[in-house]
């Protein structure tokens, strides 16, 4: 089973390690740094041994990387993985700036349903079951989101069962969250955010999250 590195450490960009299995264009490596699409945050983009990675899929515990054609990589070979840092810079970004999104709307609306989450590098979104309109409660949550981005708080994130990989992040006297995904250090890293409402079919709302220095160039 691949070491996931990117949990222990997510700002790492490039890594040495070694090819541990080959079949086809798939290969698994002894460490990663290179995320795999989980809990609707999207996979990594970058390179294994100078090959361009076309998948990283989970696989139980394991990370599958399929590699562009006529790799000539071997178990036990040397590789180094780089990541495409600018691209999951903003992943983390968005992804916590849906994290903080998320807990704020389940207190403004305790019995609100998170139906689905999708965090792209240009936008997040989190789609809820609700039967109203919640543009109207938009300008409340952003200003609320906004004011634990600018408190630059610690966001702590840990196992709560290392041998099951179950992961937490927790921001003391905020919320304390399950989530495998990559988090941040500090909530300030999240910059400025915009926030909109879309209509996606009858009983369902969906909040778009955005950086706002994209907004300010659109
Ligand atoms: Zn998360």
């Amino acid at each position: 089973m691949t070491h996931k590195l990117f949990w222990q450490n997510p700002y790492l960009t490039q890594l040495e390690t070694h090819v541990t299995g080959v079949q086809g264009s798939d290969i698994t490596v002894d460490q990663t740094i290179f995320y795999a699409f989980s809990g609707g945050q999207e996979s990594d983009e970058g390179t294994i041994g100078d090959y361009r990675v076309l998948q990283a899929r989970k696989d139980g515990k394991e990370i599958i990387y399929t590699l562009e054609n006529g790799h000539l990589l071997k178990p036990g070979d040397p590789v180094t993985m780089r990541i495409d840092w600018t691209r999951r810079y903003r992943l983390m970004r968005l992804h916590f700036a849906a994290e903080i999104v998320l807990e704020l709307a389940y207190r403004s609306l305790p019995a609100i349903q998170k139906i689905g989450a999708h965090i792209a590098p240009d936008k997040a979104r989190i789609d809820f079951a609700w039967p109203e309109r919640i543009a109207g409660m938009l300008p409340s949550l952003q200003e609320q989101a906004l004011a634990i981005i600018a408190a630059n708080h610690n966001i702590i994130s840990s196992f709560s069962d290392q041998a099951q990989e179950q992961r937490y992040w927790e921001i003391a006297g905020f919320a304390r969250v399950p989530c495998g995904g990559t988090h941040l250090k500090k909530s300030g890293e999240v910059g400025e955010i915009g926030l909109k409402r879309k209509n996606v079919g009858k009983g369902k709302e969906r909040i778009e999250i955005y950086l706002a220095d994209d907004q300010r160039r659109a």
